[in-house]
């Protein structure tokens, strides 16, 4: 009786594991999957059928299905549509065709530090160095680390550990979570030695704390903050004759990582700038408006950057050959997603915007607003990108978060606004798939 009842039992139905992994579709993913991720997925799948979730006869379907769904990534590719060119959680820059395709080919063995011809090693990313120099002929060398917190750790170890490092209190800024200039520069053993007030420094400022003691000059610029009103500060070329009469060398952090100045960004600082005025080093991320990977650039006169080279703390921050490669073809490739959003034609995004809003043709519900888009990242704060965004309820937003694809929105003033300026356009149709799903979720007009 128990044995009948036990063969009839649909659970005795369920596919074996060994049947399961057998399958066509399950021997594909095992060039993208792991043994034990493959085992645990047909588990689950089990599982599903043991508990009544599926029939037995659905177990291989949905193991298929779930295989599909299944990346080897657990970062889900999102659509900004915030309207912020450089946005922190997002991963800050999306980078270039050309830089996608070297992360493919730094993926394998590389001559990252080696010179075939002789077969000896080789200075360390040579190519990406060289095309840093390229595209700034003001610097006589270059040197890539981890980030931007990297390279100004080095400088300020190699150059004023155990002595002092002169900055103006105006520049004195937290730049992120966790990341305040003074905590930095003070875990490197150099001592922080303020000059003027938080409004105002004057060029006398430094030269009164210039002295025996100091290890550098440094000039950060604030970049996510803008103090106006009765304020004064000594550009860099006010503070290079101080730097040289004195023999200190003057450490320039520019941030963003502009390559020359642009009209656009009128207030932004650049490289370029910064190096012609006068700067021993400067300092900037790969990632801000270079629109390149995760990288800290540091640039200027061949003696002190080979000194900070050869500094101990250089090999705790070297950059590894994924971004020296991802670096050097934003830097030689075609244009940078960054530089594209940054410089979007207003009448093609109001063309887009518009075609947006009729295809989804919800009487009202979704209309074309003006609408500012930011260069965020820690650059250019203030600085409005005039433009425009489909103007949705705010319900949709989380809806948008959570679809296929995911698309972040910009929640404001109890609307979810939906800017195009960060989208590229080759994804536009995609994107009304997923706003119209998302407002079909919400039940049509409301
Ligand atoms: C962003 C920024 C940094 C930090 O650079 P990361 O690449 O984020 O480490 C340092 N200084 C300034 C002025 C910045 O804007």
């Amino acid at each position: 009786m128990t044995e009948q009842r036990l063969a009839q039992d649909p659970r005795r139905r369920i596919p074996r594991t060994d049947d399961l992994l057998a399958l066509p579709e399950v021997a594909a993913a095992r060039s993208r999957l792991s043994e034990a991720v493959l085992r645990e997925t047909v588990r689950r799948a089990q599982d599903r059928a043991r508990s009544g979730q599926i029939a037995p006869d659905d177990v291989a379907p949905a193991l298929v299905a779930d295989l599909a769904a299944r990346s080897a990534t657990s970062l889900r590719p999102v659509l900004n549509a915030t309207g912020v060119v450089v946005h922190t959680n997002l991963g800050r820059a999306p980078l270039s065709e050309a830089a996608v395709q070297a992360l493919v080919t730094a993926g394998g063995y590389v001559d990252v530090e080696l010179d075939l011809a002789s077969g000896v090693r080789s200075r360390r990313g040579a190519g990406t160095r060289e095309a840093l120099l390229a595209a700034l002929p003001e610097a006589e060398d270059a040197l890539v680390v981890n980030n931007g917190a990297a390279a100004l750790v080095l400088a300020t170890t190699a150059l004023g550990a155990g002595r002092e490092v002169i900055v103006s209190r105006g520049e004195f800024v937290e730049i992120g979570a966790g990341f305040r200039l003074s905590d930095l520069i003070a875990s490197t053993g150099a001592r922080l030695r303020e000059v003027g007030t938080t409004n105002r420094t004057h060029l006398a400022d430094y030269a009164d704390a210039v002295g025996p003691d100091t290890g550098c000059l440094l000039k950060v610029h604030p970049s996510n903050f803008r103090v106006s009103g009765f304020t004064a500060a000594v550009p860099v070329a006010g503070l290079r004759d101080l730097a040289l009469e004195r023999g200190v060398p003057l450490v320039v952090d520019v941030g963003s990582g502009l390559l020359r100045h642009d009209p656009a960004l009128p207030q932004e600082p650049d490289l370029a700038s910064a190096l012609a005025d006068g700067a021993d080093v400067v300092i900037a991320s790969g990632d801000k408006l270079l629109g390149g990977p995760q990288a800290g650039l540091l640039l200027g006169r061949a003696e002190v950057i080979q000194r900070l080279a050869r500094h101990p703390l250089a090999r705790a921050v070297r950059a590894d050959k994924l971004s020296l490669a991802a670096l050097e073809a934003t830097l030689v490739g075609g244009p940078a997603p960054v530089a594209r959003s940054l410089h979007a034609d207003p009448g093609r995004l109001l063309e887009r915007t518009e075609t947006l809003a009729r295809d989804l043709a919800r009487g009202g519900a979704a209309t074309v607003v003006p609408h500012d888009g930011r260069v965020g990242g820690g650059g250019a704060p203030g600085v409005p990108l005039p433009g425009w965004a489909v103007r949705l309820p705010e319900a949709v937003a989380p809806l948008l978060r959570a679809g296929d694809p995911a698309v972040l929105p910009r929640v404001h003033d109890g609307a979810c606004l939906v800017d195009l300026r960060c989208v590229p356009e080759s994804r536009d149709e995609a994107l009304t798939a997923a706003v119209r799903s998302a407002l079909d979720a919400l039940g049509g007009d409301s």
